[in-house]
């Protein structure tokens, strides 16, 4: 189906509004470009797809603010050959603009609603590089560390430990730290040969990562 002039201009609107934050990186705008963010957003929210705003998804959560995924996209400094895991799949974006970057992506997510529907979608848009997985992020994917790169996209207190040690010596991990009530820090976290570096990036604010299986 061909788009509408309206949504022509609204999508170019919207890769407007997301270098206006501070985007720079080319193949994260492009990767923005190429992922139709409307795809990932339901119901009577649909139409506001193309806004910079979180918006509700289902089982209470939220799809991310696009210039805020786009933000930890270009923090992550994502390379052709990475594997990636993402912890909070949610809605299924932020995956499928990982997907353009990298080689490979993991995405777990603890509403099995939500792993199921982003999975149909990412089937259906052929985005063949991604796997969502039903699972407690917060232990990571054991069986498939190391991991290149890291994002959580859920706030926790501190950077999980099995996180920590489930990213590869050079790796990356991008993650908000912080109460869930209140604005939290966006943390880089580098692993270099001696330990870990960590470098504040700006305040967010998240859903809580929360521990065990939802319904
Ligand atoms: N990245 C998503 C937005 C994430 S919202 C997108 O692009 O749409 C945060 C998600 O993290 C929610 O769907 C929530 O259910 C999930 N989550 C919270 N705690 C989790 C955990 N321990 N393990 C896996 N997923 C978790």
């Amino acid at each position: 189906m061909s788009e509408t002039e309206d949504q022509t201009e609204a999508r170019m609107r919207f890769i407007y509004t997301i270098r206006s934050r501070g985007v720079t990186d080319a193949r994260v705008l492009s990767a923005m470009e190429k992922i139709d963010r409307k795809a990932f957003v339901t119901g009577i929210f649909a139409d506001r797809a193309y806004e910079d705003m979180p918006l509700p998804i289902a089982c209470g959560q939220t799809i991310s603010q696009p210039s805020v995924v786009a933000l930890m996209t270009e923090a992550l400094q994502v390379g052709p050959r990475d594997k990636v895991l993402e912890i909070g799949t949610g809605s299924g974006y932020q995956a499928a603009i990982l997907s353009q970057l990298a080689r490979r992506v993991y995405t777990v997510e603890r509403h099995r609603t939500l792993a199921r529907d982003a999975q149909r979608l990412f089937d259906e848009l052929g985005l063949t590089n991604i796997t969502a997985m039903v699972t407690d992020g917060s232990h990571g994917l054991p069986d498939i560390a190391p991991f290149d790169r890291i994002i959580v996209t859920a706030a926790a207190e501190d950077p999980p430990g099995p996180l920590l040690a489930q990213l590869r010596v050079g790796g990356i991990m991008v993650v908000p730290v912080g109460q869930s009530d209140t604005v939290q820090q966006l943390i880089r976290v580098t692993r270099n040969e001696d330990g870990y570096e960590y470098e504040e990036l700006r305040a967010v604010r998240f859903v809580p990562l929360v521990e065990g299986l939802g319904q």
